[in-house]
Formats: C-alpha cells, sequence, structure tokens
C-alpha cells in the first residue's frame, strides 16, 4: 500500500485525542513529501543531522521531534526549530536544552524519557529520579524548557501481557507526576506505542503514537 493509504488507515483507526508522530528516519524527502500532501505535519526523527538537513529541505510548517538518544553537544544544531524533545533523560541534558533555547529567545517542550522495557539499551530515568528532577530547585530555574509529558519505549517482544505491563508503568508514571503542576512542567502527553504496539498503547492511555514502518514501510539501514 502507499504511504498516503497508510496514513489513512492508521488515522481513522486512531481516536482523536492521540498524536501521531510520523516517524521517517532513514527516509528520503520524497517519501515524507508523499505524507506531507496526505495532510502529516508531525515527524519524528532519531539523528539531530539528519532531522536538521530534512528541516531545511522541507515546508517550515512541519513539525519535528526528536525522538532519539540525545547528546548533549547535538542540542545546538536543533535548538532553532525543535517542536518537542522526546528523549530527555537526564538533568544535563535538560540544562543544556534550555541554554540553547535561550540563546533562540524560545521555550522548547520535552518529554521525561521513563525506563520501562527491560532492555539494557533502553535509555530512560526510573520515575523516581523523574520525580527527582522536577521537584528540584534548579529546575524551575529553567526557564526555556517547558516537561509536557513522558515517554517511553516498551520491551521488544511478543509478550503482550508484558508489553501491557509497562504501558501501564508509564501511565502511572504519568499519574504520579501530573499534579505537579508548575511554570515550567505541565504534564499532558504520554508518548508510547510504536508499528507493532500501538493499539495496546492506545488502550493503556497513550495520547501520542511514534510510527514508522506501518507508514513509510521496512526500514533500510545501510
Ligand atoms: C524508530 C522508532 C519508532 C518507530 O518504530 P516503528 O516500529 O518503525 O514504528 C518509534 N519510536 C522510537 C523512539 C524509534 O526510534
Amino acid at each position: 500500500m502507499s504511504i498516503q493509504e497508510n496514513l489513512k488507515n492508521i488515522k481513522s483507526s486512531i481516536p482523536e485525542h492521540v498524536t501521531l508522530v510520523a516517524v521517517s528516519k532513514t527516509k528520503p524527502v520524497s517519501d515524507i513529501m508523499e505524507a506531507y500532501h496526505a495532510g502529516q505535519r508531525i515527524f519524528g526523527e532519531n539523528k539531530i543531522q539528519e532531522m536538521a538537513e530534512k528541516h531545511e529541505d522541507m515546508p517550515k510548517d512541519i513539525e519535528w521531534h526528536m525522538i532519539g538518544h540525545v547528546q548533549r553537544n547535538k542540542v545546538k544544531y536543533m535548538a532553532s526549530f525543535v517542536s518537542l524533545i522526546h528523549g530527555v533523560d537526564n538533568f544535563k541534558l535538560l540544562k543544556e536544552i534550555n541554554k540553547q533555547a535561550k540563546k533562540h529567545d524560545r521555550i522548547i517542550d520535552c518529554l521525561l524519557q521513563i525506563k520501562i522495557g527491560s532492555e539494557d539499551s533502553k535509555f530512560g530515568m526510573t520515575p523516581s529520579e523523574a520525580s527527582e528532577i522536577i521537584h528540584s530547585k534548579d529546575f524551575s530555574g529553567l526557564k526555556n524548557i517547558r516537561i509536557t509529558g513522558v515517554m517511553g519505549m516498551a520491551t521488544f517482544t511478543d509478550n503482550k501481557v508484558q508489553i501491557k505491563q509497562e504501558f501501564e508503568l508509564l501511565k502511572s508514571t504519568f499519574n504520579i507526576l501530573k499534579p505537579l503542576n508548575t511554570a515550567n512542567c505541565k504534564l499532558q502527553t504520554i508518548s508510547m506505542g510504536m508499528s507493532g504496539d500501538y493499539p495496546l498503547a492506545i488502550d493503556c492511555g497513550s495520547t501520542m503514537i511514534r510510527v514508522g514502518s506501518s507508514i513509510f514501510g521496512s526500514r533500510n539501514y545501510n
């Protein structure tokens, strides 16, 4: 099926309150433009350089989401345009995002990445580390970032029971942190669910899904 048809099918199968991030990493501008012409405006990338190049080349009404692991020294390459950074998993990174956002006189929205999967390679902090950060005095001084939610990646497994438990952990973390409503912390987004598990993620409370291969086809990393 075409990119346009895939998008239409997914859009029609998800509730209206769920935001679809079309994950376009490794895909050429021509594919992304096909999705754009079908009305999609939110795209997710996992490499800052690649996202910056695509941002240069593409229409400026696109919202670019950084969904991958972020290296502190590369924040400056996306600070002028990125609309949401999903993978914030430490305070030093948050401070750097704040510093770069300030240079551009803007506020950058961020999600705290919570480690819900069991693999060592999955980045993220524990729910209590997240809570500690937003309670800290240092955090309240960061005026150029805003924490708008949490993000998590489930373990890569066929075990639906395990995946469901992991999604539920993210949802409960969100529920615990949500009352901490401050100037730079307003939790509204739960980013969870990918091509293989987004219906389950939505059942568990996801408000933002990140879908790549079900829209653009499988990826070739070579
Ligand atoms: C690649 C990626 C996705 C999309 O994965 P698909 O299985 O292709 O839908 C979602 N989230 C993150 C963080 C990713 O890196």
